[in-house]
């Protein structure tokens, strides 16, 4: 059975520090799902799984499991495996002695934890190198090794820091296939810190942002996209238009750009950013005119810049494309790119 993960009011300041490193997070992770935490370098994410790890202790606020607090529960106690972004294998012990190592700590004969451990080789599909030496491994296994190691404690939750964030690309995207395929199988609830987006979007079901210990934003990550919950929460979603003005306060941003509608906002009138998504702008005869003033290929695709009035708004391109610079064009920004926070 798969458990609920939560944090309530979940703070701490760390020894000789006058801010708190996290500040209040509630988050709640449903039983068998995984959440996503995004954030700034520092913003707390490691913190935040070191609490819940138990490996150490919050200035204030509760950790659950399935509704029950688990403060006091010690690390080796609580359920909970944690996957750090170096793989911290005990050199001097074999791949499965590694795998093993809690069976044989809790007092299996050393073949026993060895067969105990086979069975976690097998499903990070590791199979036949269990009795090499650690060092002799290489970076993408070491990290399997990790994980099989952290599974082998059969825990009811999984916690991975930055765990494939010093992987190449293909090798990132093997450890991706790897976790969906063990989510398939085994019932673990997951909460994973990364800095990439799209490892996010591949494995997550909802994103969790922490700007500065304050929790900004959680939803699924289409949302976090297209409706940040803050300006800090946007930049980090990689949004690039940001347009000062009012908000009316029901439903119409005014800004250089004219009065855009913006649905589904709750914001009192005021100073507002309209916020625009660059991937969702198209360009068309009938939208609001500007010029190309940049255009930058990001890969396969490219992004232009038009200028409009004295603002620069910037649209990605689909591959191919033939617009140029100078290009006269009209900017068609459907009511799904837009958003409105307060600056
Ligand atoms: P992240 O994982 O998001 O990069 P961390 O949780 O590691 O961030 O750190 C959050 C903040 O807490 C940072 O300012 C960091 O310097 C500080 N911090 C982390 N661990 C300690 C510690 N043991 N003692 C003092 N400050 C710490
Ligand atoms: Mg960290």
């Amino acid at each position: 059975m798969s458990v609920e993960l939560s944090v309530h009011g979940l703070t701490k300041v760390h020894a000789g520090q006058s801010v708190a490193a996290l500040d209040a997070v509630d988050l709640t992770v449903p039983p068998g799902s995984c959440t996503a935490i995004l954030g700034p370098s520092g913003s707390g994410k490691s913190t935040a799984l070191r609490l819940i790890a138990g490996l150490d202790s919050p200035s204030a606020g509760t950790v659950r499991i399935d509704g029950r607090e688990i403060n006091d529960v010690a690390a080796e106690n609580r359920g909970v495996g944690m996957v750090f972004q170096r793989p911290m294998l005990f050199p001097h012990m074999s791949v499965l002695d590694n795998i093993g190592f809690a069976y044989r700590a809790a007092g299996d004969s050393r073949k026993r934890s060895r067969e105990r451990a086979r069975e976690y080789l097998d499903l990070v599909h590791l199979g036949d190198i269990g009795s090499r030496a650690v060092s002799e491994v290489s970076g993408g296994q070491a990290q399997r090794v990790a994980l099989a190691r952290s599974l082998a404690g059969s825990p009811k939750v999984l916690l991975l820091d930055e765990p494939f964030s010093a992987l190449d690309p293909v090798l990132r995207s093997e450890m991706h296939d790897l976790v969906l395929e063990l989510r398939a199988t085994l019932d673990q609830t997951l909460l994973l810190v990364t800095h990439d987006q799209q490892e996010a979007a591949v494995l997550a079901d909802s994103v969790a942002v922490l700007i500065d210990g304050r929790l900004e934003h959680h939803s699924a990550i289409g949302v976090a996209y297209t409706r940040p919950s803050t300006l800090a929460v946007s930049r980090l979603m990689g949004g690039m238009n940001e347009i000062e003005g009012r908000w009316d306060g029901v439903g119409i941003h005014r800004s250089e750009l004219g009065e855009m509608e913006v649905e589904g906002v709750s914001l009192p009138a005021g100073p507002a950013v309209l916020l625009l998504r660059h991937e969702l702008i198209t360009l068309n005869d009938n939208g609001i005119r500007g010029v190309v003033s940049d255009l930058r290929p990001t890969g396969f695709r490219s992004v232009a810049e038009v200028t409009v009035g004295s603002l620069a708004v910037k649209v990605e391109l689909a591959a191919g494309s033939v617009v140029r610079m100078g290009d006269a064009v009209g900017l068609d920004i459907p009511g799904g790119a837009r958003s409105v926070v307060t600056g």
